[in-house]
């Protein structure tokens, strides 16, 4: 999770670094931060909060120059403090850089605990700080150098906006785990952003995907030159399109809805039901209901109201206050649900704490029938490259079987997306990250490794 921008060559960075993290705020609510450079210094705004409540309109003055990087912070349970938000500045032997980063370093203590031992100190538990030591302390005399130096060091997922006074580096990792595009702004200038949603609302025009392994350096009055410091294996997450990412951002050539869609529709073939009408957990299930519905040509309906002003279920780290909050967001219409044979469908399964009450509100609500339906394939595994599944006790799937869960959330049947149906929808053309399906983790690390402190 969490969103990353870079806005290099024009005169209103801040501004639309700010507008850029408005359109991407579903990656992370808890915290954000702008810094700009202006040639000789780097300014830095970073509070918890969304990215509204942290900036005014003379927060964005300060932050002058023409190269600005942003970050939105995803929460996780118990680790809040405003230490953890980024960018993280540093000042060193070449004078100061700031850092984003989007994504979940698996050699975090490592690499630590050798920096430790040779006398480094840490202010925060994020993994992004081991990068701002690793450029600090390597011997090369260039910043290019050293962040070179650095990425030999690092394993996992990473995207990166790096800013000195007067540049700026984008890096993607060789796996391409996470998503990172890069576009061209009205005045000339550029923007790097975790998902083109941003682009559209800053009038952008899209240039094209950072490549795995590719580093962008931008420099005053030049083009942005590209460097291939890896090389690609590309594996970016299915997760990005079944929950993270905003319907309408392309990720990779592939838009997300369409994509969601495709996930509903193939598992119309998988798991059909007896069912008088399809209904979204809104809003993360509506593409794949909709593509469920039109696969089994049943009707679609909003039956389930939502409360917009009720934050993710997942921001409250304790289970009382879940539960709570499923209820506090969602409402049904029970004019329409009453005495009706329902599928209910949501992108994914996790704890079966959304299931669970969503079955019994629609049972209430008069349904004589519910059958819940997963477009995703069952979460077995935690993944350590920036997916919020803290251990494997909290993961239902790795613990029961479909029907146990089923029974559990009262459901009159369940069913999930197969592994197989979920690369169909997706397309064979490339191999994507499933982690918390498979359990397979190709870019260095296990379910052992440190879970995500800065996403
Ligand atoms: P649960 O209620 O624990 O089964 O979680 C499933 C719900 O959480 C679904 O409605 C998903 O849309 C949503 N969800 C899945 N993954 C995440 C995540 N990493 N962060 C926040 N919400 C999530």
């Amino acid at each position: 999770m969490c969103a990353i921008v870079g806005v290099y060559g024009d005169e209103n960075a801040s501004q639309i670094a700010y507008y850029a993290l408005f359109a991407m705020q579903h990656r992370g609510q808890e915290s954000s931060g702008i810094s700009s450079a202006d040639g000789k210094r780097i300014h830095l705004i970073k509070k918890r909060g969304l990215v509204t409540e942290v900036f005014k309109q003379d927060d964005l003055d300060l932050l002058s120059g023409s190269c600005a990087i942003g970050h939105n912070r995803y929460s996780t349970a118990g680790k809040d403090s405003v230490l953890d938000a980024q960018p993280v500045f540093a000042k060193y032997k070449l004078g100061a850089i700031s850092i984003a980063h989007n994504g979940n370093l698996t050699n975090k203590y490592e690499v630590r605990d050798e920096l430790i031992e040779k006398g480094a100190i840490f202010q925060t538990e994020m993994d992004t700080e081991n990068i701002v030591h690793l450029i600090a302390k390597s011997a090369k005399s260039k910043l290019k150098a050293r962040i070179k130096d650095m990425l030999s060091k690092i394993e996992g997922a990473y995207c990166l906006v790096i800013q000195s006074r007067s540049k700026m580096f984008v890096v993607r990792d060789r796996f391409g785990i996470r998503p990172l595009s890069l576009g061209k702004l009205k005045s000339g200038g550029y923007i790097v952003a975790s998902e083109t949603c941003a682009f559209d609302l800053v009038g952008a025009e899209f240039v094209r995907d950072v490549e795995p392994g590719e580093m962008l350096i931008f420099e005053e009055n030049k083009e942005p030159k590209s460097v291939m410091i890896f090389e690609a294996d590309y594996h970016p997450c299915a997760f990005e399109y079944i929950y993270f990412a905003r319907p309408d951002s392309i990720i990779d050539g592939k838009t997300v809805y369409n994509m969601r869609l495709e996930m509903g529709k193939q598992l119309a073939k998988e798991t059909p039901a007896k069912i008088d009408l399809v209904l979204p957990v809104p809003d993360s299930g509506v593409a794949a209901a909709k593509g469920y519905a039109d696969g089994m040509g049943v009707p679609f309906e909003m039956g389930i109201v939502r409360n917009h002003y009720v934050g993710r279920t997942f921001i409250e780290p304790s289970q009382e206050i879940r539960d709570l909050k499923v209820k506090l967001k969602l409402s049904p219409i029970k004019d329409m649900i009453k005495g009706k044979r329902v599928a209910i469908v949501d992108d994914s399964l996790v704890r079966g704490t959304t299931s669970k009450q969503i079955v019994r509100m629609l049972k209430d609500a008069g349904a004589v029938e519910v059958h819940m339906r997963i477009a995703s394939p069952e979460i077995k595994f935690p993944c350590r490259y920036g997916i919020d599944t803290a251990t494997k006790t909290e993961l239902i799937s790795s613990y029961k079987t479909p029907e146990e869960i089923a029974e559990y959330i009262e459901a009159d049947s369940l069913g999930f997306l197969s592994i197989d149906g979920l690369k169909a929808s997706l397309g064979d053309d490339r191999e994507y990250s499933l982690v918390s399906f498979d359990g397979k983790y190709f870019a260095g690390g296990n379910e052992n490794s440190p879970g995500c402190s800065a996403y």
